[in-house]
């Protein structure tokens, strides 16, 4: 089943052109990386998904049904398309416990023993449970992370989106985070990742989409790719990692 199909997306920010002609399948439990230089238009493609940014044109079904257009329910379909930023974006003020529970209480109306079984639930996937009365502040980067990849899968969304999850972690919470990411695809969840982290990609997927000048260049595998040495493009972002 298809999740996700996007046709014809473009964006411009005024007369920059950052995306266009995006045509995208996503279907039910598949997991797509998104590889690009800086400024080809990952973040802003993702951010079209769940309308953080306004596309100019073309058409996104999200379960069959276009989420373009002014009768769209947002809240509803923010719920349903869970969002992980590269710096974690959780509130400095509260726990570990209440970062989690706030969307569940907010949106879903949930009551607090309820919320707080669900979110112990989903830090317990993450071995974050010890860590449950911190602050953020307390945290290392990688438990950061995990506390906001559990607060995005407590809403249970259709998909998860995830940009450059492993940027500010250092190598080895990145391979953490990364293992972790992985474990979510072979529990099934449906999963976009933009990363510029080779070591990530090749963990989750044997096949990357690159973007380059808010155009899809390539759908190929990894290795494929990172070997193409006519390409300046390819050869510009792969070659120079090894
Ligand atoms: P990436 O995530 O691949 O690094 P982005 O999608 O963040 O790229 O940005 C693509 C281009 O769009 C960049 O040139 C950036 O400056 C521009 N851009 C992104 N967001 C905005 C915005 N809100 N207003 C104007 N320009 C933007
Ligand atoms: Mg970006």
């Amino acid at each position: 089943m298809t999740v996700i199909a996007i046709r014809e997306l473009a964006k411009q920010f005024g007369d920059q052109v950052v995306l266009s002609g995006i045509n995208l399948d996503l279907a039910q439990g598949d997991v797509k990386v998104l590889m690009g230089s800086s400024g080809s238009g990952k973040s802003t493609l993702l951010r079209c998904l769940n309308r953080l940014v306004e596309p100019t044109s073309g058409s996104i079904q999200f379960q069959s049904k276009e989420i373009l257009g002014p009768n769209v329910d947002v809240r509803q379909l923010r719920k349903q398309i869970g969002f992980v930023f590269q710096q974690f974006a959780l509130y400095s003020h509260l726990t570990v416990l209440e970062n989690v529970t706030l969307a569940l209480r907010k949106l879903e109306g949930i009551g607090l023993k309820q919320a707080n079984e669900k979110a112990l639930h989903e830090l317990a996937q993450f071995d974050m449970v010890p860590h449950q009365s911190k602050y953020p502040s307390q945290l290392s980067g990688g438990q950061k992370q995990r506390v906001a990849i559990a607060r995005a899968l407590a809403m249970d969304p259709a998909v998860l989106l995830l940009d450059e999850p492993t940027s500010a972690l250092d190598p080895v919470m990145s391979r953490d985070v990364g293992e972790l990411i992985n474990r979510l695809h072979h529990n099934g969840i449906t999963m976009i990742c933009v990363t510029h982290d080779l070591g990530l990609a090749s963990t989750i997927s044997d096949r990357v989409l690159f973007l380059d000048k808010g155009i899809i260049r390539a759908d190929e595998r990894l290795d494929v790719l990172a070997s193409n040495h006519s390409d300046p493009e390819l050869q510009a972002f792969f070659g120079k990692r090894e």
